[in-house]
């Protein structure tokens, strides 16, 4: 790999006497590894459930290194990890999530930290994944599907256009910034062809702009994380600094950076700061439900179909059916992609259940499941139907005789396969 001059001259006079350790780095191969989903499982049922789970990441206790090649094992479509760089795992650990908390991930697709959030909430409180570039956000909503979250709203919007709407809303807010990307040269030739000392500067500029509409959506008594997987200072320390001594209220708690020749892992930095006051108790508009008749008609497949009564606010937004997290407010004006957990589809009086439902349900919460073979999972998954007898109706597939992988549909002892076409592994 032929990495930048100018990249190699400033970390030299960065590291001094490691750089040669620095340097030797790149000819390891990158570490891979993922993060058990404890939204659906233990650690210790995910260790008995796969034979790939590899030793611990010190700094995250779900987080395990692996070999990297399991997208399309069963266990990763029932969502019971996510594949993440171990070093990206400290920035949800080094901010205090606690249950209940309203979370803002700013910078969120294709979603690691914010499934990591999303297990530390545990179901509580309330996350918002925001992402600007809308093919990555739809990334990002399917990633939240997969792992099962409920509690999350996905929107697509610049900072910038969030801050009025959620001025001193957050408890908690990641920054996961765009950077100049230095710690991804080991595995993404593009970067390093991408990179240039002018870029670390204007990364770092944007970087204070995303910060400071952060700081007006964070609450009094709240924590930011600002991280970046860059090792330019300009970008990391400096941008720290900068953002410390732009707002008096704002004390710098504590910075980190995981370096390649020094764990195992790309490298990270993070920042963790808190904004100083008292909490003050904003009145805001809240969020409008749905009509009665719609919620019914959802009402009657729960019925029907389900061991479970779903409880909260029911919005609708198109044909669709969702369910908001608690705490949400309005979303005029707010460019969002998905409103909290997708229920299904009221498409001419009726209830088609979607994808994001049968992820975020346990099996006891079904009706009806089937308990499916690997080589089943493979049948499944390219949309075939399977011959099954049993009561009609609507119900879930299941990995390892307890994990939900889609609905299925039973008619006539054949149960039509409703796992979603795009997701389809033809
Ligand atoms: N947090 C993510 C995760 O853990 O999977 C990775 C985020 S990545 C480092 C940074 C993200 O910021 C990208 O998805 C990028 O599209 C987004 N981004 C780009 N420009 C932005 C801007 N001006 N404001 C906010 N986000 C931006």
């Amino acid at each position: 790999m032929k990495l930048p001059e100018k990249f190699l001259e400033r970390m030299q006079t960065d590291l001094k006497a490691e750089y040669d350790d620095f340097l030797k780095s790149y000819e390891d191969k990158p570490y891979t590894a993922l993060r058990v989903n404890t939204l659906k499982l233990s650690v210790a049922d995910f260790q008995k459930t796969v034979d790939f789970c590899g030793e611990n990441v010190n700094w995250c206790e779900n987080g395990f290194y692996y070999d990297g090649k399991k997208g399309n094992h069963p266990s990763s479509i029932a969502g019971l990890f996510y594949s993440q760089e171990p070093s990206a795992m400290i920035t949800a650990e080094t901010i205090d999530i606690k249950e209940g908390d309203k979370v803002l991930d700013l910078c969120a697709a294709p979603g690691g930290k914010s499934t990591q959030l999303a297990a530390k909430l545990n179901g509580t409180g309330l996350l918002v994944s925001n992402e600007v570039v809308p093919g990555r956000a739809k990334i990002l909503c399917e990633n939240i599907e997969r792992m099962g979250i409920k509690n999350t709203i996905v929107t697509n919007m610049y900072p910038e256009k969030m801050e009025s709407h959620f001025s001193e809303f957050f408890d908690k807010i990641i920054v996961d910034a765009p950077c100049s990307g230095e710690g991804m040269f080991r595995k993404d030739e593009i970067a390093v062809q991408e990179w240039s000392i002018e870029h670390t500067y204007s990364c770092a500029q944007r970087q204070l702009s995303i910060l400071d509409s952060a700081y007006k959506m964070l609450a009094t008594g709240g924590q930011l994380v600002y991280s970046t997987c860059t090792f330019a200072r300009v970008e990391n320390e400096d941008v720290a600094e900068k953002f410390k001594h732009k707002y008096e209220d704002i004390k710098l708690v504590k910075m980190h950076r995981l370096m390649p020749h020094k764990v195992k892992g790309e490298g990270h930095f993070c920042a963790l700061f808190e904004k100083g006051g008292k909490r003050k108790n904003e009145k805001r508009i809240p969020i409008t439900e749905t009509k009665r008749e719609i919620t019914n008609i959802y009402r009657e497949f729960e019925e029907e179909n389900l061991n479970t009564t779903l409880g909260g606010v029911f919005v609708s937004f198109g044909d669709f059916l969702y369910l908001v997290p608690s705490g949400m407010i309005s979303l005029d004006k707010i460019k969002c992609v998905r409103p909290g957990l997708q229920l299904g589809e009221i498409r001419k009086g009726r209830f088609i259940p979607s994808h994001h439902l049968c992820m975020a349900l346990k099996k006891d919460e079904f009706r009806r499941t089937i308990s499916l073979t690997d080589e089943e999972i493979s049948l499944y998954i390219k949309g075939e139907a399977i011959s099954h007898i049993g009561e009609k109706g609507y119900g879930a597939m299941l990995y390892n005789g307890t994990y939900p992988i889609g609905w299925y549909k039973l008619s006539d002892n054949i149960a039509k396969n409703h796992y979603p076409k795009h997701l389809r592994k033809v």
